[in-house]
């Protein structure tokens, strides 16, 4: 699944599209593509990840503002939001996140998964670094935005001085049953009142307005280890979100991790072929006839090539070593040299002598000092 495809396409709505048609839209395409309805579908389940993702940043009015400013770049880097993981996350999370929309019907409350206590979810963020930061490795300060449990009300959503009350339409249970296809079935599901929380709140919490959860802006530092890849990400423990629920500090082991995800500059001069760097390396013709041992700009200091007398166009010569650590075993790949040779565009009046001598070894035509040999060629060619 292409990760660049754009929200509003994922969506398939019009980018002035209001919250209510972003919401459908979203209702929509994750009824469709959900795991219930499409068992063993590897590709629906990527469609239903994709779809929540593009719901997560354009059902807010902050994050889509700057993804419609700065498209995706927009929702990275530092002090940007630090948006869910969804890839790692599995489908009943995701549709329990969006109970709002579900309303607790239909699939996320039909199931229930036996588990221990809740975790809170993984989040996910980028950070950029250079070539030059996988042959070392790097430390980096990671600068995200989370949302933390709520300082003034302790996450319970309710003013400080009151408290929430159970709900009245579950009675603190947080699912009712409901009559399914016309009273066939009788299911139980997320009570749409509390959406599943077991207690209303009378007298909202100023601060988080009722919701227990405030975003806070946290930076980190965050170790990248020697020969990362592109599009690899380092997982920090205990930095995602804090557990559902109200109350008390969550230990660490119950937050989410943070995955930050480590993209790697393109480099000027070299390119990465896994564990190996190519370098396109100009050499002259008399180089590349004759040989030559050039000292080519590594990426830690001069690397020694020795080109073979002979060498031809696009030859390759390798440098062992002088490439990229392994980033399992810390061994280093090697150095490859791309062999160019190239045709100097101005040549010095010895130099052109040289080489109309050289023209006369080779029994190779060239253009005289009067341009006869093209004349000639024209000449005969015309008959
Ligand atoms: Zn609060
Ligand atoms: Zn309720």
């Amino acid at each position: 699944m292409p990760a660049t495809r754009d929200y509003y396409e994922i969506l398939g709505v019009e980018r002035t599209a209001d919250a209510e048609e972003i919401k459908r839209a979203y209702r929509r395409l994750a009824m469709k593509y959900h795991p219930d309805r499409n068992p063993d579908d590897a590709e629906a389940e990527a469609r239903f990840k994709e779809a929540a993702e593009a719901y997560e940043v354009l059902s807010d009015a902050s994050t889509r503002a700057r993804y419609d400013r700065f498209g995706r770049e927009g929702l990275r880097g530092a002090g940007g939001p630090a948006t869910h993981d969804f890839s790692r996350m599995n489908v009943e999370d995701i549709f329990s996140m969006f109970t709002d929309i579900f309303g607790g019907g239909g699939f996320g409350g039909t199931r229930q998964r036996p588990r221990g206590p809740a975790r809170g979810y993984d989040l996910q963020t980028e950070i950029e670094i250079d070539l030059e930061d996988v042959l070392r490795g790097a430390e980096r300060d990671v600068a995200f935005t989370r949302l933390d449990v709520c300082g003034a009300c302790a996450g319970s959503g309710a003013r400080p001085g009151t408290s929430p009350s159970p709900c009245a339409t579950c009675g603190g249970q947080g699912r009712v049953m409901q009559q399914g296809l016309g009273g066939m079935f009788r299911m139980a599901t997320t009570c749409p009142r509390c959406r599943g929380r077991g207690v209303t709140i009378e007298d909202p919490c100023p601060d988080c307005r009722g919701k227990g959860r405030v975003p806070v802006k946290r930076t980190i530092s965050v170790k990248i280890p020697p020969g990362i890849h592109d599009g690899q990400a380092v997982r920090i423990r205990g930095e995602g979100e804090p557990p559902p629920g109200d109350g008390a500090e969550a230990p660490a082991g119950l937050r989410g991790d943070l995955h930050v995800v480590v993209r790697v500059r393109p480099h000027r001069f070299f390119e990465r072929d896994g564990d190996d760097l190519l370098l396109e390396l100009p050499i002259t013709y008399s180089q590349a006839a004759l040989g030559a041992e050039i000292d080519a700009p590594g990426l830690d200091g001069d690397a020694t090539v020795r080109i073979s007398p002979g060498t031809q166009f696009g030859d390759t010569v390798r440098v062992a070593g002088a490439g990229l650590p392994n980033l399992r075993t810390g061994r280093r790949g090697d150095l490859i040299a791309i062999l160019k040779i190239v045709v100097p565009r101005k040549v010095s009046a010895k130099h052109k002598e040289l080489l109309r001598e050289l023209a006369e070894v080779e029994e190779a035509p060239v253009v005289g000092e009067d341009g006869g040999f093209w004349r000639k060629l024209r000449e005969r060619f015309a008959g």
